[in-house]
C-alpha cells in the first residue's frame, strides 16, 4: 500500500528514530534516515533487510543541512511523510547555562525544523499530499530542572506544528507532534538510578516507554487512517502526564 511512499526519518540510527524508520519500512515506506556520521549510516544501511537507506545529516550545521537536502531532492523527487525526530539535550541549570548549551540545543531540536520542513513542503504543496510528524516531550508539558533549553525547543515544535497545520490543511499536508514520556533510549540512559526510580513512581503503568510505542503512533499518522488530524499533540507517556 505505501510502496511508493518515501518517508524521511532524522535521527535514524538509534532509539526512537530506529524503530520509526524500521517499522515505516516494514510497512512498505521506502525510508531515508539520518546519521550525523559515516558509522550512523552504516548502521542504518547494514539494516538491509529493512530497506532503509542511510544519509549523512548533522541538524547543528547549515552546510550539513543543505548539501543533504541537495542529495535527497537529486534521488528522490517528493518525501510524502517527513518524521522531525532527532534531538538532543544538553542539560545545566539555567543560572549556569552558557550561550553555547542553549544554542546548541535550539539549532538541532528548533531551528533545523525550520530548514528541513520548509525544504520538504515546497514538494508537498506540488503533490498535494503530506505528513509531517515532529517528535516532542513530555518535558514541554511538566517543565524539568535543569532543561529550560529543551523544554523551549520542544514548546517551540507545538506551536510551530499547530500554526504549519493551519497553513498547509488545503494542500492535503496534516502536521502533528507526538509528545513521548520517558523511553529507553541513548538519552534516557544518562539518567542515575534515583532520578529513574522517580520518574516510574509517576508513571501509572509503571514502566517506561520502548521506541516502538513511539514509532506505532508515527506509522498511524503516516496512514490515511489518520487523515483528519491535524496541529494535535499526542502524548505517549503511559500516564505521566494527562490533559
Ligand atoms: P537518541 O537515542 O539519543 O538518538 C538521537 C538520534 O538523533 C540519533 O540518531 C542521533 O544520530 C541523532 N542526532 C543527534 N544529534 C544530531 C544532530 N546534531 N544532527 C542530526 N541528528 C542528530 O535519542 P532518542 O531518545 O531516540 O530521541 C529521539 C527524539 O525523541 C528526540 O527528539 C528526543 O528529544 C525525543 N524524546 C525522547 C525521549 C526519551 O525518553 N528518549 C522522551 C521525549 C522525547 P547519531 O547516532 O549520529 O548521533
Amino acid at each position: 500500500m505505501n510502496n511508493n511512499r518515501i518517508a524521511l526519518v532524522t535521527g535514524a540510527s538509534r532509539g526512537i528514530g530506529f524503530a520509526i524508520a524500521k517499522l515505516l519500512a516494514l510497512n512498505g515506506f521506502v525510508v531515508i534516515g539520518t546519521a550525523t556520521s559515516k558509522c550512523g549510516v552504516d548502521i542504518i544501511n547494514n539494516s538491509l533487510e529493512y530497506n532503509i537507506i542511510g544519509k549523512i545529516l548533522d541538524l547543528s550545521s547549515y552546510d550539513s543541512i543543505n548539501n543533504f537536502l541537495s542529495t535527497v531532492f537529486s534521488e528522490f523527487s517528493n518525501i510524502h511523510v517527513l518524521v522531525n525526530n532527532a534531538g538532543i539535550t544538553n542539560d545545566s541549570l539555567f543560572i549556569r547555562m552558557s550561550d553555547t548549551l542553549w544554542q546548541s540545543v535550539i539549532n538541532v531540536n528548533l531551528t533545523s525544523i525550520f530548514y528541513i520542513t520548509k525544504a520538504v513542503l515546497k514538494r508537498m504543496i506540488i503533490n498535494k499530499f503530506g505528513r509531517i510528524i515532529n517528535i516532542g516531550s513530555v518535558i514541554s508539558s511538566i517543565g524539568n530542572i535543569g532543561q529550560v533549553n529543551y523544554a523551549t525547543t520542544k514548546s517551540g515544535i507545538i506551536g510551530f506544528s499547530k500554526s504549519l497545520a493551519k497553513e498547509v490543511a488545503r494542500y492535503n499536508i496534516t502536521v502533528n507532534v507526538i509528545s513521548p514520556g520517558f523511553i529507553i533510549t541513548d538519552m534516557t540512559k544518562k539518567l542515575s538510578d534515583k532520578q529513574r526510580n522517580n520518574i516510574l513512581s509517576k508513571i501509572p503503568l509503571n514502566r517506561f516507554g520502548t521506541p516502538e510505542d513511539i514509532a506505532h503512533v508515527v506509522l498511524f499518522l503516516s496512514s490515511s487512517n489518520s487523515s483528519y488530524i491535524t496541529g494535535e499533540t499526542i502524548n505517549v507517556n503511559g500516564g505521566m502526564y494527562m490533559i
